[in-house]
């Protein structure tokens, strides 16, 4: 008996088969009572079952989109009722219920009127968030094809074989269906008075070649017939002759009612035809000749040719593949041949002056026959390489540019710690790209210890700003430490998060020459400690944090005694090494905090932060003792000491820099006047 399989409209087997195998998630839209029918891989593409986002209104659908995206799915829908032959054709983003953004390319056409109204619609969406337009075919399981067998009624019947072909049996189903019986006489009188008139002459005249044909056994085909109720159905009738000692006994044959699938059929030709690329099915007999039983009307865009001009012989097809790329699809497809995986390749094709590139996914099966039958997709990407291999060079150029400046981009989401970094700066930060993956622990892990709460400092600046701009260390794995400059911009949406964009330069060089220059300048001489204009740069300051942190602040002030005289007696380099020695003597005392620095000639100031007058005192006192005790040894024989005068003062409430140093200096005039070698107070 035949198989069941031998009864569906064939175009429609492979559609379904290319639709199984293929991503394409199927939508109908009943507009009339705002319900979506959609299937499962619809909804998966969003992580959802069917279940899960049912009922599926057009309001709900909605919700799933992008905000942004909205107008554009709106206009779609206008343009469609303003140009009803036009499709429905869009792309747009939808939340995926883990919350990410999946871009979908929608096509759809209106698929049922009543009183030649549009009620509703019908299409497909494909998942197009790979970049450029890459659609990824991946496997889905559509609709088993029992389910759409289910239902559906095979009829049987016998006849002689010879005019006038008398009926010997007819299925009971057939007799129910269109009134015919198994006592109802020749086909002649009944079955071809009940065939649609637009095709009668020519389905009766095929079938006497097939009758008069000595080759053929076979007849397949399919016609409209008339049913009891004087609708026409579809049936798609298959005939077999019988033979016996090579004659013909008895013709037998089945009929089915394909009505159902010819409605279907056209829906889903229709997809096939929407869909973004060539639909296909491929086949290669054990003898190696190849055909294409299907193909939808896009193989004319691809390959120059109509679906009809190769569904027996797919040869001409190899013949527009770019001569340097047609070996390697055929070792590709040779190689899908043999492990049976899925068939994926990119290659050119010459169209006329013109060359394109073509996206090829297919997935194999092995047909009992031993042929290997591919279903899958072909699609146009052209644009989408060009814009690659412009966006390939201009990264080039960028990464070239970035690298000889030493400059790197950035992109971190402040939410989630990810982190993505160019090239360069995985050399700037000394890390090879291999190994390790960028996040915010990584690159904090990587900040000088000193310098992070820089980082912090700028980051919280960037939420109120938008801007970060912070210079900075970073440790390197090998300990080299690092001077870097970090530019970003920071932006907030509610839906993608907290982001700051940005670059990252490597500014060591510079920075260390910028360190020694301002050290240069900031730097007595002859001493190392801080110079007269370092001194007041710094105080500045430290009298503003000393008024708002309400802390006392005081300031020592001294000059070495009779020091004339020691340049005089002992020669100027003398001089200079009492210089150095006691300010080297006096900076060890010191804390770190304080500032110390050398007026001019052999002045001395320090500003000392929390410190009161009395305390003042006291560390003058120290320091005063310790000049005194100092040995200035410039060789054995020659040994002296020197003593200096301090004055103090401590900062009165909001007094300027310049009155400050005028009373501690009153204060170490007196000290000299006094004798010397003394601390004396300010008024
Ligand atoms: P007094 O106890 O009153 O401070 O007496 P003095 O001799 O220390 O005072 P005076 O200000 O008259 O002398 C300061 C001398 O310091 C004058 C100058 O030649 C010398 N001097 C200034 N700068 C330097 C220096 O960098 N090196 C050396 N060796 N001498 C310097
Ligand atoms: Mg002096
Ligand atoms: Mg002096």
């Amino acid at each position: 008996m035949q198989n069941q399989s031998h009864f569906k409209a064939v175009s429609q087997q492979h559609i379904l088969d290319i639709l199984h195998n293929s991503e394409i998630g199927l939508w109908e839209w009943d507009m009339q009572n705002d319900i979506n029918q959609i299937n499962e891989r619809w909804a998966a593409m969003i992580g959802y079952t069917v279940e899960e986002i049912s009922p599926l209104t057009f309001t709900r659908f909605e919700s799933l989109i992008h905000p942004d995206d909205l107008p554009i799915i709106h206009a779609a829908l206008e343009a469609k009722q303003a140009v009803p032959e036009r499709l429905f054709s869009c792309v747009f983003r939808m939340q995926h219920k883990q919350g990410r953004w999946v871009w979908i390319k929608a096509r759809g056409d209106f698929s049922q009127f009543e009183s030649g109204k549009p009620v509703a619609m019908a299409g497909v969406h494909f998942e197009v968030t790979e970049l450029m337009g890459k659609i990824e075919l991946e496997r889905v399981v559509y609709q088993q094809l029992d389910e759409l067998m289910a239902g559906t009624r095979v009829a049987f019947y016998s006849y002689e074989p010879t005019p006038p072909y008398h009926l010997n049996y007819v299925s009971p189903n057939l007799t129910a269906d269109f009134g015919l019986s198994m006592h109802s006489g020749d086909i002649n009188t009944d079955w071809h008075q009940r065939l649609h008139p637009d095709e009668r002459d020519y389905v009766i005249a095929e079938f006497r070649q097939f009758m008069a044909s000595k080759r053929r056994t076979d007849l397949i085909r399919t016609f409209r017939m008339r049913d009891k109720n004087g609708v026409y159905q579809y049936i798609e009738d298959h005939c077999h002759k019988v033979i016996e000692n090579g004659e013909v006994v008895r013709v037998v044959g089945s009929a089915q009612n394909v009505q159902e699938f010819m409605d279907q059929d056209r829906l889903l030709k229709r997809i096939a035809d929407v869909a973004l690329g060539l639909l296909y099915k491929f086949v290669r007999a054990p003898d190696g000749t190849v055909s294409f039983p299907f193909a939808n009307k896009s193989i004319f865009d691809i390959y120059g040719v109509t679906a009809e001009q190769v569904a027996e012989d797919a040869s001409s097809v190899f013949a527009a593949i770019h001569p340097d790329d047609v070996q390697r699809v055929a070792e590709s497809i040779e190689e899908s041949a043999q492990t049976l995986l899925p068939w994926d390749c990119e290659y050119r094709v010459i169209r006329g002056d013109s060359t394109m590139w073509v996206h090829g996914q297919s997935v194999p099966e092995l047909e009992s026959d031993g042929s290997i039958a591919w279903y899958g997709m072909i699609m146009d990407i052209t644009e989408a390489k060009h814009t690659e291999q412009q966006l390939r060079e201009y990264q080039f150029q960028l990464e070239r540019a970035q690298e000889i400046a030493k400059l790197g981009h950035w992109r971190a989401n402040m939410s989630s710690g990810e982190l993505f970094w160019s090239d360069t700066i995985f050399a700037i930060f000394g890390f090879d790209k291999q190994d390790i993956t960028p996040s915010l622990d990584l690159f904090n892990s990587c900040v000088h210890p000193e310098d992070i709460e820089a980082v912090r400092e700028s980051e919280r600046v960037a939420m109120e700003t938008g801007l970060h701009n912070v210079e900075h260390r970073i440790i390197r794995p090998d300990g080299e430490i690092r001077w870097v400059h970090e530019l970003a911009d920071y932006t907030q949406t509610e839906s993608n998060g907290r982001y700051l964009t940005g670059t990252v330069r490597d500014i060591t060089e510079t920075k260390l020459l910028e360190l020694e220059l301002r050290k240069l300048s900031d730097t007595d001489a002859l001493t190392q400690i801080d110079n007269r204009r370092s001194f007041f740069l710094k105080a500045l300051p430290m009298l503003n944090r000393q008024n708002r942190i309400q802390q006392p602040i005081s300031v020592i002030m001294f000059d070495i005694d009779e020091f004339k005289r020691v340049n005089d007696l002992r020669g100027h380099s003398a001089g200079d090494q009492v210089l150095i020695k006691v300010s080297a003597a006096v900076r060890s005392r010191l804390r770190g905090m304080d500032l110390f620095a050398r007026l001019g000639g052999e002045e001395f100031i320090v500003l000392a932060e929390s410190i009161t007058c009395e305390q003042a005192v006291n560390v003058a006192e120290q320091l005063r003792h310790l000049v005194s005790q100092l040995e200035i040894k410039l060789d054995r024989d020659n040994v002296f000491k020197v003593t200096a005068s301090f004055g103090v003062a401590e900062r009165l409430l909001d007094e300027s820099l310049d009155d400050l140093m005028i009373r501690v200096d009153k204060a170490m005039y007196r000290a000299k006047q006094t004798g010397r070698n003394r601390v004396a107070v300010a008024d």
